[in-house]
């Protein structure tokens, strides 16, 4: 089975607006185990609506779509429906009353324009939307005497993601042969790139592995993502627990923390645990550490844990500020047990940028430099994970020595 994502919009073809639906429709495709082999976008016009749908059906099993079913004389992939599937547009009475009821909730006057999207292709389904009035529609063709299964959904992502949760993803898992139960588990690494984490993990990362693993990288945070399909959810569970023994024996202390924890949780967890406490001062990450850390802090005081991260202090990067220095002065500031520092940016031997790192405790110094890299964007909110990362890494070692 083979999907295809059809987005629409002028705001996407024009360049105005990323398609960033694509994008998630095709992980949650792949989590359910149906690749994607094409994405196609399309203008606001009958034509161009049609083309892409053609094209699709042509070659597609499944086509997925978004955009289109606002009620605006430009949403027009209703239309595009009808005439690919060669049937009338009919209007279904329950959507009208759903469509109608939300209006008078809101003590509004329905605009006529709005009842267009209680206009459904003869012969589709509704797919319900539970956050705004644009029903989707679910539609099946016969191309060539091969069935096409078509969903076509709203392109606000927020209403677009629950009727796929709620409607589209069940509805295919139904589909999908025998295993029907799906669980993911989300394994987030720092330290390593991208390609280095998928060499230390030969094999793991294979089309066609049951379960798959994913991987994707966002700011220098490497996420391993593992799908594991199979009868039941201890099934599932199972599955996963042996490739998550897999990814931690290959990675070690690369591996930081699972689902939604971040890289400064991670840090103040290990200096919790060997009950130290952290000052942070800062100049070439202009307080992005010192964000992060009390970020993480105030999580951590909402769950009860009492805080670890004591305070940070931003210097300006002017080139001379030490590491080590400032390091020290954010401990005798604030009270930490650890210091972490973060100089200012220097020029390196090979014509780079360079921040040197300084962590200071009782017991000792520790210094590391960091090369900033990946574009101007990136390379500050990279550094200060580094930074965090140090600590973590500090922390652990003190704790288990290996
Ligand atoms: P529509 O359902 O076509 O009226 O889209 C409503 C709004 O959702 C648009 O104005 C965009 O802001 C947003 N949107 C539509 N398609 C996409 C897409 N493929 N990716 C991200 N946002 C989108
Ligand atoms: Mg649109």
């Amino acid at each position: 089975m083979h999907a295809e994502v059809v987005a629409i919009g002028d705001e996407l073809v024009s360049g105005q607006r990323l398609d960033t639906n694509s994008r998630w429709l095709s992980a949650e495709l792949g989590v359910l185990g149906i690749p994607v082999a094409f994405h196609v976008t399309a203008a606001d016009t009958l034509e161009a609506g049609l083309d892409a749908f053609r094209i699709a059906a042509s070659r597609a099993d499944i086509i997925v779509a978004t955009g289109g079913l606002g009620p605006t004389a430009d949403d027009l992939t209703r239309d595009v429906l009808a005439a690919l599937a060669g049937v009338p547009l009919e209007q279904s009475p329950e959507a009208v009353v759903v469509i109608e009821s939300r209006f008078a909730r809101r003590g509004m006057p329905m605009p006529e324009s709005n009842l267009r999207q209680a206009l459904f292709p003869a012969g589709s389904r509704e797919i319900a939307n539970p956050y705004g009035t644009a029903p989707g529609i679910d539609l099946d063709l016969k191309v060539a005497g091969r069935p096409v299964r078509i969903f076509a959904l709203p392109g606000v992502p927020s209403e677009m993601k629950l009727m796929w949760e709620t409607t589209v993803a069940p509805t295919l898992a139904r589909l999908l042969p025998e295993q029907a139960t799906i669980i993911q588990r989300r394994i987030k690494c720092f330290g390593a790139g991208e390609s280095a984490i998928e060499a230390m993990l030969p094999d793991l990362i294979r089309r066609g592995r049951d379960p798959l693993v994913g991987i994707t990288a966002h700011e220098a945070t490497i996420t391993l993502r593992i799908a594991a399909r199979g009868r039941d959810e201890a099934d599932c569970h199972a599955k996963i627990a042996a490739t998550e023994a897999v990814i931690r024996a290959g990675l070690g202390r690369l591996v930081f923390g699972v689902e939604d924890d971040e890289l400064e949780d991670a840090t103040l967890a290990a200096l919790a645990a060997s009950g130290e406490t952290l000052a942070v001062g800062e100049a070439g990450t202009g307080g992005r550490v010192t964000s992060l850390a009390a970020q993480a802090n105030h999580r951590r005081i909402a769950v009860g844990t009492s805080g670890v991260f004591r305070g940070g202090l931003v210097a300006a990067d002017d080139g001379a500020t030490d590491a080590m220095a400032l390091a020290e002065q954010a401990r005798t500031t604030f009270g930490g047990s650890v210091g972490l520092g973060i100089g200012s940016a220097f020029p390196t031997a090979d014509g780079r940028t360079a921040l040197r790192f300084g962590v200071a405790t009782s017991t000792g110094t520790r210094i590391a430099e960091h090369v900033l890299g990946g574009g101007p964007d990136l390379a500050a909110s990279r550094a200060a994970k580094a930074a965090l990362d140090l600590v973590r890494t500090f922390a652990l070692a003190a704790r288990a020595p290996t």
